[in-house]
């Protein structure tokens, strides 16, 4: 029908499980999630190109310079960013385009494309959130502490996007989202007036 792609912004605290949800539903959807450049090093499991673009800050501050990002945002002292001519394309291709980003850089989006799915991911409670990120082995001690810290602040901004899903189960976070997703592409403003033309009716 000539719609653009829905861009799918989901943010959540560390350890609520984006990552691992993210992932499911690329195994099930035919979305497409962006790589965002960072400063961060790579961890032991990472790939350059799949997992982040991993550049310099001089290269990353050139980009901001040169309005490469989309959004970018400085978190726990590294910098990330969604690389915009990518995104831009795929969104023109009518596909659906995943984020994976922090609070910061989704307000950030939200600003020049408010017709973005804005979604938070939060875990079933702050017990369990602990548990996740102390059971990931990879943060130092003092890591820990300041993920542990600004997960409590994190969670206060859920009210700033559309929907909020619990991750009991990946599966049925998956599904929450697969849902909200469908729902979103059944929108009449979303559809740019397309069924007022008879020839699209039967389409
Ligand atoms: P991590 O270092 O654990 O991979 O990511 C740390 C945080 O950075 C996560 O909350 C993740 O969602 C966020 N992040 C990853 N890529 C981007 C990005 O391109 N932009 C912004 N604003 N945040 C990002």
């Amino acid at each position: 029908m000539g719609c653009k792609g829905q861009l799918i912004v989901i943010s959540g605290p560390s350890g609520a499980g984006k990552g691992t949800v993210c992932k499911s539903l690329l195994q099930k959807n035919d979305f497409w999630i962006s790589v965002s450049a960072t400063t961060r090093s790579p961890r032991n499991d990472e790939i350059d190109g799949v997992n982040y673009y991993f550049i310099t800050k001089d290269k990353f501050l050139e980009k901001i310079e040169t309005e490469d990002f989309l959004e970018y945002a400085e978190v726990y002292g590294n910098y990330y960013g969604t690389p915009k001519s990518e995104v831009l394309k795929v969104l023109d291709s009518g596909r659906d385009v995943i984020l994976e980003i922090d609070i910061q850089g989704a307000l950030m989006v939200k600003k020049s494309y408010p017709n973005g799915l804005f979604i938070f991911i939060l875990p079933p409670s702050m017990e369990e959130l602990k548990n996740r990120i102390t059971n990931r082995g990879s943060e130092t001690p003092e890591s820990l502490i300041t993920r542990f810290t600004s997960a409590h602040n994190e969670i206060s901004f859920v009210s700033k996007y559309d929907y909020a899903v619990v991750n009991d189960t990946v599966d049925s976070a998956c599904k929450k989202i697969e849902s909200i997703v469908i729902a979103e592409r059944c929108r009449v403003d979303r559809m740019n007036g397309v069924f007022l033309k008879e020839e699209n009716i039967n389409e």
